[in-house]
């Protein structure tokens, strides 16, 4: 018999306890037994959910009070020195310190999580790293579990894996180097749980998914050499890509059993089963771990169905990676429409299709009654998401057919739309703008909620909105900013917001996930064909214009980033998706510019973060989003000024893609590395105007005049004054008034004395030169 299990839970709880009690912790207001408690009961509640799936084996360890390779870092004794903590005496409070800063120093960097919208914290390596004995967490929480006595099957993050996910600090040349001292730890904690009576460890490796650099790749079989003697038997975890480039290296490994992801890359389940040695476990992941879609159990009962006939009982059934990535529980989506509902799975659900999967793979049980009858009811499910018109809009597709070359094209290339939006605007040089919101106050939030519930009517709500929409022209027109913005007061956030009037898409009530520490997102699900019933932005933005004659810039949320900030389709590429949802911001766009709203940006901060792992399947991505980017954009008169915005990511190595959107006008995050950012752009020759953000909006501080000029002029010395503006680096949003009014007034202020240097150096050149052609001349 085949045995089922889980790569890991969610760990923030069905109510996002964790989130609301950690929050409670650091502000004072909760002391380490209740946050203690807290945790102690989302790890109960995660075994006893397992359990009665009726699971083979109980995942442990996969719980962590802020992220999952810091809570390994503080195991082998190696947090950052710089944060003086003892290593072995560890407390929370010191753990939450290197995750979130101190007084006295930074916080950790934070990265995301392979290609998923999870941020773990970077290791920190340098020639002082030292591993030791570390806290005793990870042994309680596998102790807690064993005196419940189930089959207990601890995940840990492997050794290679912490070491290539960290940076390189103080000269160190390759963390590599470190790896004899931090084997001694993972043989240390292996030994102990062999002794604590484990039988299985799952040792998670998930970087054999990425494009690995030779060395690493041979430093696997040294490694696992090891520790494999010293452990209880090894499930190698692999997730998020195919790893069939590694067959040999894997078959070889003196592991017991190997995990592979099922989803992403179906194939490799056959080519592993082929050669997969006699005595290894080999487990398949294949119900989605990466998103919120029921299990096709047919489907994967095929897919299974052979390995099983292979490999017998060392087949093991799994989700294709930790659920943690997944919503917690369907069963509190009261209010979902019933019949979307009905194609849903999420963790919990996914717990009780991994089980049922497993145990169908015996014939004895597959003919149950029981069985049977689940079987069924998926199979109908499944029917009715392939036919529902509520999925399937022929108009949509119709259009989508219908797209041409010239629908991604601008009518002229961006010199002569220069001209033409010069013509209108008539801005100074180096024009003042700002990304979009404004602080989201108490009572904007207050006034929004109120709304939902039906506790403000509707001209309440509206009059409540222009107020702010009115204060916000107001302010900066008093500040003296060229092209205004309306402020999203009525959006609660740049996905959600358009997710909740397109149809095609359904928000969830409870449907969060950890993005880092304690903070969750929840993301919209897109079920169906994506479709513009009506404009979503209009009314505010042309309401903002009519205040000001200065140009007011409308907001839309671009089609790659509203693609990758939501669950998505898995029943047609990510790339059709895409494109029907530029094809509804087309037409949003073009229904603002009828109405007036002649400058609009399209935000587009996740461009960068969904290109794929591999190299190899990079380019076909980028020509897509750029496509999908251009279709929503290209639809407007060369009049329309088309701006977007990018920020939380490195763009050094998308500066073409960037380019190839071809806005007239990209804000972009820069100030934190210093304008370093502006030296690739340059070399590039980036042919477009470019904002560099001058103010950095993270930081609750208010940058002065002279700062920003020295910022503005840093940019000045690499893109020429006629394509340069001046902006912040990111939306005001999480900001307060006081803040974003002196920090406003110093960008505009330093943005003027910039332009008259620049005034004045002109006119000197232009003296000189007519000083040189006199004394020619004399
Ligand atoms: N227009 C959005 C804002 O200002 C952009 C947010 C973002 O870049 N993430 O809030
Ligand atoms: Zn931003």
């Amino acid at each position: 018999m085949a045995q089922a299990h889980v790569l890991g839970l969610p760990r923030i709880g069905a109510q996002r306890e964790l989130k609301f009690a950690v929050e409670a912790f650091w502000r004072g207001e909760m002391d380490v037994a209740a946050l203690q408690d807290v945790g102690r009961r989302i790890r109960a509640a995660n075994r006893r959910a397992q359990r009665d799936a009726g699971l083979d084996w109980i995942v442990v360890g996969d719980f962590h009070w802020y992220d999952q390779v810091l809570s390994t870092l503080a195991l082998v004794g190696a947090l950052p020195a710089r944060f003086d903590a003892s290593p072995s005496a560890l407390t929370l409070s010191d753990y939450f310190a290197a995750a979130r800063g101190t007084a006295a120093q930074g916080a950790m960097e934070m990265t995301k999580w392979f290609d998923t919208n999870y941020h773990y914290l970077v290791p920190e390596y340098s020639p002082q790293t030292r591993f030791g004995n570390g806290t005793d967490w990870f042994f309680e929480e596998v102790t807690e579990a064993l005196a419940e006595g189930d089959n207990v099957k601890p995940v840990l993050l492997g050794p290679l894996s912490l070491l290539y996910l960290g940076k390189e600090k103080g000269g160190l040349a390759d963390r590599l180097a470190l790896l004899p001292d931090l084997l001694a730890q993972y043989e240390r904690v292996l030994a102990r749980l062999k002794s604590l009576g484990v039988q299985w460890v799952q040792i998670d490796e998930p970087i054999l998914a990425l494009d690995l650099p030779a060395n690493w790749c041979e430093a696997f079989a040294p490694v696992y050499a090891r520790l494999a003697p010293v452990a209880p038997s090894l499930l190698l975890a692999t997730y998020f890509g195919d790893v069939t480039d590694h067959l040999s290296l894997l078959t070889a490994l003196p592991v017991s059993g190997i995990h592979l992801d099922g989803v992403r890359a179906p194939r490799q389940l056959e080519a592993f089963a082929r050669q997969w040695p006699c005595d290894k476990v080999l487990s398949a992941g294949v119900v989605d771990a990466r998103n919120v879609w029921r299990c096709d159990l047919a489907r994967a009962r095929d897919m299974l169905a052979p390995l099983a006939e292979a490999l017998g009982e060392r087949l093991w059934v799994a989700s294709s990676g930790s659920l943690m990535h997944c919503p917690v529980d369907l069963s509190s989506e009261a209010r979902l429409d019933k019949e979307v509902r009905n194609w849903l799975a999420f963790a919990m659900q996914k717990l009780d299709e991994v089980a049922l999967l497993c145990r169908s793979l015996d014939p004895a049980e597959f003919a149950r009654a029981d069985v049977r009858a689940a079987y069924l009811a998926d199979a109908a499910a499944q029917a009715a998401r392939r036919t529902s018109p509520r999925i399937h809009n022929t108009m949509v597709q119709r259009r989508l057919a219908a797209l041409t070359e010239a629908d991604a094209r601008r009518r002229s290339d961006y010199p002569a739309r220069a001209v033409a939006q010069r013509a209108w605007l008539e801005l100074p040089v180096l024009p003042t703008t700002t990304i979009g919101s404004f602080p989201q106050t108490a009572s904007i939030r207050a006034a929004r909620a109120d709304f939902r519930r039906c506790a403000l009517s509707h001209l309440d709500y509206l009059e409540t909105m222009r107020e702010q929409i009115r204060l916000a022209i107001e302010k900066q027109e008093a500040c003296g900013l060229d092209v205004l913005v309306h402020g999203e007061a009525e959006r609660n956030d740049m996905v959600e917001y358009f997710g909740e009037q397109l149809w095609g898409f359904v928000i969830t009530e409870h449907g969060w996930v950890q993005s880092y520490g304690s903070r969750c997102v929840k993301p919209p699900v897109i079920y169906g064909d994506v479709y513009l019933p009506e404009p979503m932005t209009v009314a505010w933005s042309a309401y903002a214009q009519q205040l000001t004659d200065k140009p007011v810039k409308g907001m839309l949320t671009g089609p790659v980033t509203m693609l990758q900030w939501s669950f998505v389709r898995d029943d047609q590429p990510r790339e059709i998706t895409a494109l029907q949802i530029a094809l509804a911001l087309r037409e949003e766009v073009a229904a603002l510019e009828k109405a007036g709203v002649r400058v609009i940006q399209i935000d587009e901060p996740a461009l960068r973060e969904g290109l794929p792992l591999r190299e190899r399947d990079r380019a076909e991505y980028l020509e897509w989003a750029v496509r999908a980017f251009r279709v929503c954009s290209c639809g407007v008169a060369d009049e329309t000024q088309i701006h977007t915005h990018m920020c939380y990511s490195e763009f050094h190595d998308i500066l073409p893609s960037i380019a190839a959107l071809d806005a007239d006008v990209i804000s972009i995050e820069t100030t934190r590395s210093d304008m370093e950012l502006l030296d690739a752009f340059e070399a590039f020759d980036y042919p477009n105007e470019i904002g560099p953000g001058v103010y950095d909006i993270h930081a609750p501080r208010v940058p002065s005049q002279a700062e920003i000029e020295r910022l503005i002029e840093a940019a000045l010395a690499r893109i020429p004054a006629e394509r340069l503006w001046v902006n912040p680096d990111c939306g005001l949003k999480t900001r307060d008034w006081a803040q974003v009014d002196a920090a406003l007034a110093n960008m505009v202020a330093a943005a003027k004395a910039v332009r008259a240097r620049l005034a004045s150096a002109r006119i000197q050149a232009e003296m000189q030169t007519r000083l040189c052609a006199q004394v020619q001349a004399a």
